[in-house]
């Protein structure tokens, strides 16, 4: 049974809506990258590295986030980022994911010798080098199989400081007069919108949404207001970490102030004791209608299960999980890997895991990812996004049909 579900799980067409890609990079790829041009790594060795660097827990976000000081090094050259990005397309298409959304902060790789188009082309270039390649196969051509598509959404950092990258060095000597890291963030976060427009409708490259990632706490969301009204305004769409390392004032400000369609985590969105405004006397009304407000709005909640366990120390078995309520008070859900690297996942372990923790039965796995496309920021036209889904949703029956083990 186990192996029937296992190998089910792989054949459906999958997506991935919240994956960072310099959190994915391959591992023998962070080694020879960081060997050729010289960046030190604790190990040299993939057992080594998955000992030291890729821990299976951590204490906490900002622990997690450190993680991201072996990858971004090598992320500094348009050869290493379009390289990076095929890799994770390739990565992907083996398991049978046939939509990705990629995720990363531009600002991280500009420096003296990249700026952020480049950034952005060479990410794009990899990722459009692996789905030319998968899509002129015939099977796909003849529609036989589902094709490969992708989208960028571009991150902007709630938080950085000087040695994050040559960008922030500098964005942060330009703006030594504010004393106030999270105005000087949100100041970058509208620089790094305009550009992602500007490049998107240059270029036209699929840069789909606005995203704010980094350390939460201490970093509320409303800053980056006018970031994301920007964003509204050029029909970007938009998403936003929020109530993964901050209670659900944070998952509030994201639905209300930035207007976000989607949520990173949602982790807390059930937790009254996790509310730490004074002025919100009745907690509990609180939550229920933060909660009622996301059902109706549908706006979804993207679930990451592995990286939630390894970063939230006080969830100790997947069974706690509020993914469990979610499904119960009928929100809008979708199981992402986060981070395919640094969580040691990817989407295939991620639906075995919901499936086997939250009991679901064949019609709630295909309701689950069917919603993944339908929620998705798919780039072409709404025709063509329909179109898509369609050929999905009769690509997971002709699989499904016949399966007799799974109910
Ligand atoms: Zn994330």
């Amino acid at each position: 049974m186990q192996n029937k579900l296992l190998d089910f799980v792989t054949k459906i067409p999958k997506s991935d809506l919240h994956v960072h890609l310099d959190g994915s990079v391959r591992i023998n790829t962070i080694i020879e990258l960081s060997k050729k041009q010289q960046s030190p790594l604790p190990s040299y060795t993939a057992t080594g590295l998955e000992e030291l660097v890729f821990k299976d827990n951590y204490k906490d976000l900002n622990e997690y986030l450190q993680v991201f000081g072996f990858t971004v090094p090598i992320m500094q050259t348009p050869e290493n980022l379009e390289r990076i990005a095929y890799e994770f397309a390739e990565d992907n298409i083996n398991e049978g994911v046939c939509y990705v959304e990629v995720r990363f902060a531009p600002h991280l790789h500009i420096n003296d010798k990249q700026n952020i188009d480049e950034v952005l082309l060479s990410v794009n270039r990899g990722l459009n080098r692996a789905k030319i390649e998968y899509n002129s196969k015939p099977e796909v051509k003849t529609k036989k199989i589902p094709e490969f598509n992708y989208g960028i959404i571009v991150c902007a950092m709630r938080y950085f400081d000087k040695g994050y990258s040559q960008y922030f060095d500098h964005f942060i000597d330009a703006h030594r007069q504010q004393p106030n890291l999270n105005e000087v963030a949100a100041k970058a976060s509208f620089e790094l919108v305009k550009e992602s427009v500007r490049i998107r409708d240059k270029y036209n490259i699929p840069i789909v949404a606005l995203d704010i990632a980094g350390a939460e706490a201490g970093n509320p969301p409303f800053y980056h207001q006018e970031a994301y009204n920007f964003a509204h305004k050029s029909f970007m769409h938009l998403t936003a970490h929020a109530g993964e390392a901050y209670g659900p004032e944070s998952i509030f400000q994201a639905v209300t102030m930035l207007h976000a369609e989607r949520i990173g985590h949602g982790f807390y969105l059930f937790s009254p004791d996790k509310i730490t405004d004074p002025t919100i006397k009745d907690k509990n009304k609180y939550i229920e209608n933060l909660v009622e407000y996301t059902a109706k709005k549908r706006i979804t909640i993207e679930v990451c299960l592995t990286s939630n366990l390894q970063v939230i120390s006080t969830l100790k078995a997947l069974k706690n999980h509020p993914f469990a309520k979610m499904l119960e008070q009928h929100l809008s859900t979708v199981i992402c890997t986060d981070n395919r690297t640094v969580s040691k996942t990817n989407v295939t372990k991620e639906l075995m895991l919901a499936i086997q923790h939250f009991d679901l039965k064949k019609d709630a796995l295909r309701n689950l990812i069917i919603n993944s496309f339908k929620k998705s920021f798919y780039p072409g036209s709404y025709t063509q996004k329909l179109s898509y889904i369609k050929q999905i949703s009769d690509y997971y029956d002709s699989i499904s049909n016949n399966i007799l083990f799974f109910s």
